[in-house]
């Protein structure tokens, strides 16, 4: 038996309120939802977090998102929707079988509260282009 709480729930060894599966992905509802309707969509085989996807693995997970995204959308009629993906334990990953939380939002009291520091960042013009720069050149190699 696996000892990944979410590879025991793809095997059924322990219970999940499944919303949906194919061959590839399975999506249920979280156990501890931030807010109404909090699901989590995740790869039948255990991939622990983004970095160790194949490109072919990524997509398929990813072409489930707008499927339950819209399910959501059309049963809870949230005012807007954020996806989270937590990778590592300083980021807040606390389950190393990768998921992608949907959370419907409702308002700015339901319960998530995102926060970006973008009214002051330290991060100058000149600098954003040198982090692109490295980047861009790794990527295009
Ligand atoms: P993260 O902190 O991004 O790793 O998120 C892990 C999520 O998994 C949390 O939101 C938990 O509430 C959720 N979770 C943990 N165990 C279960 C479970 N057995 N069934 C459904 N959701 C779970
Ligand atoms: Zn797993």
């Amino acid at each position: 038996m696996s000892t990944c709480i979410f590879c025991q729930i793809i095997e059924g060894t322990i219970p999940s309120a499944k919303i949906y599966e194919d061959e590839h992905v399975y999506a249920f509802m979280d156990i501890m939802p931030v807010t109404k309707g909090h699901v989590l969509l995740i790869p039948k085989k255990h991939i622990e977090n983004i970095y160790d996807f194949s490109e072919e693995q990524a997509a398929r997970l990813f072409a489930a998102a707008p499927k339950i995204a819209n399910v959501l959308k059309a049963e809870f009629n949230p005012a807007g929707m954020n996806l989270l993906n937590n990778n590592g334990a300083p980021a807040g990953q606390s389950v190393f079988h990768f998921h992608l939380h949907f959370v419907p939002r409702y308002d700015e009291t339901d319960g998530f509260q995102p926060t970006w520091e973008t009214k002051q960042s330290k991060y100058t013009p000149e600098r954003i282009q040198e982090l692109a720069a490295v980047l861009r050149a790794k990527l295009q190699n």
